[in-house]
């Protein structure tokens, strides 16, 4: 194909945007945001929302084949698409993804030949399921089981009690309730799936999360026990292929204190823990995202330097008293190894993803060395 289409003009577009037209592709992106990180920077733009049918067919006559980068994109529009285009990851392995009462269903069912099991849950649509609730899931969190992300659509609950304001206070909608488990590290795994079934792998990365939103990604030899690792991307390609997807998906698991490995939850779509792979593997998420939408083959990807990313959010574009600043880009990039990646967002608002820092190195303890300089100058916290 010649050219490529993305539903959703993000910052993930931006990025696959960028892989694609390396590879000598058109790019055509439809979003509602005329300002969105990829439309601004792909050969074409469609101003649409995601349903828009004229839009659809727009993107269906310029595009070849279509992905997208957007996970609560309307799995019905990639369906539609579908019927005549090339399709990549399949709209019924979205409509899963985007449903955590399905996707955790997914994830037992491959508990039986993985062994990595999901956290103990049970589903809330009702004030039967509500009064139904094991008392042994207190404490938890509960989780709207669609539209969700960076810890928004979830709450904390100690009690019945609050469970049941909670729920209230969400409106009732369907829930999956979770046992607030005893983490000791967060990690996930990239995979890409060809449509010929074939999968590559992407190294196991270690994750901090802070506010619910991922701070900090490292990447490198020994961040994670090596059986562990072996079992995490074992028990991605069981999920992968489990749901026949083609295209780049990311899980994201817990390991606990005891050591046990739990499913958290997927992506379909390259994931912000994998930006570091544009500078530190030679082929990143957004190549893979690439090659499984053009059908090009998939070799397995090489990490070649050790990486941390640091995301930057939007509370960095505000000093201390609230004003606005630039961030100290200049010492910043200063740093040996430092490689600064800004997504073209014009309003910076707390908590928003403005750009991430990747810092490259020989090893561990040298990349470790200059991302805490870059977050010192930056003004985010050490880890
Ligand atoms: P994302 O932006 O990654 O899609 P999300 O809003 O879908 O996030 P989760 O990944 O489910 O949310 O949870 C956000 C974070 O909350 C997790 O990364 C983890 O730090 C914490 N968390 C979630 N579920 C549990 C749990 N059962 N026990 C302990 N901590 C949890
Ligand atoms: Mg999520
Ligand atoms: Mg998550």
């Amino acid at each position: 194909p010649a050219t490529l289409g993305v539903l959703g003009g993000g910052q993930l577009g931006r990025m696959f945007v960028h892989a694609a037209q390396a590879l000598g592709y058109e790019t055509v992106v439809l979003d509602p945001d005329r300002a969105s990180p990829a439309g601004r920077i792909a050969h074409h733009f469609i101003q649409a929302d995601y349903r828009d049918a004229n839009a659809l067919r727009e993107l269906a006559a310029r595009a070849h084949a279509i992905t997208t980068e957007f996970e609560n994109v309307p799995a019905e529009a990639l369906a539609e698409l579908a019927r005549t285009r090339a399709v990549a990851p399949p709209a019924t392995c979205v409509a899963i993804a985007q449903d955590r009462i399905r996707e955790k269903a997914h994830f037992a069912r491959c508990a039986a030949a993985s062994g990595v099991a999901p956290a103990p849950h049970a589903v809330i649509e009702s004030e039967a399921d509500l009064a139904a609730v094991p008392g042994a899931l207190l404490p938890g969190i509960l989780k709207s089981a669609r539209l969700g992300y960076d810890g928004k659509g979830q709450a904390r609950v100690a009690t019945r009690a609050e469970l049941a304001a909670a729920w209230r206070q969400m409106g009732g909608v369907a829930c999956v309730l979770e046992q607030l488990l005893p983490l000791a590290l967060e990690c996930s795994v990239i995979v890409a799936r060809g449509a010929d079934g074939s999968v590559v792998s992407l190294p196991v990365q270690r994750n901090l999360h802070r506010g619910g939103i991922l701070a900090v990604t490292e990447v490198f030899e020994q961040n994670l026990p090596t059986a562990l690792v072996q079992q995490a991307q074992a028990a991605t390609k069981n999920i992968v292929n489990e749901l026949g997807y083609v295209g780049v998906l990311c899980v994201e698991y817990f390991v606990l204190q005891d050591g046990r490995l739990v499913v958290n939850e997927m992506a379909p779509r390259p994931h912000n823990s994998g930006h570091y792979t544009v500078d530190a593997c030679d082929l990143s998420q957004f190549d893979l995202q690439v090659r499984t939408l053009a059908g090009l083959p998939l070799p397995a990807p090489r990490q070649h330097s050790a990486a941390i990313m640091l995301n930057l959010l939007g509370e960095l574009w505000f000093d201390a008293a609230g004003a606005p600043r630039q961030p100290p880009w200049a010492p910043v990039l200063a740093l040996p190894g430092a490689r600064l990646h800004l997504y073209g967002k014009a309003q910076a608002r707390p908590g928003r993803k403005m750009g991430h820092l990747t810092v490259i190195g020989p090893d561990a303890a040298s990349v470790r060395q200059q991302a805490l300089r870059a977050a010192a100058l930056l003004g985010i916290e050490a880890w």
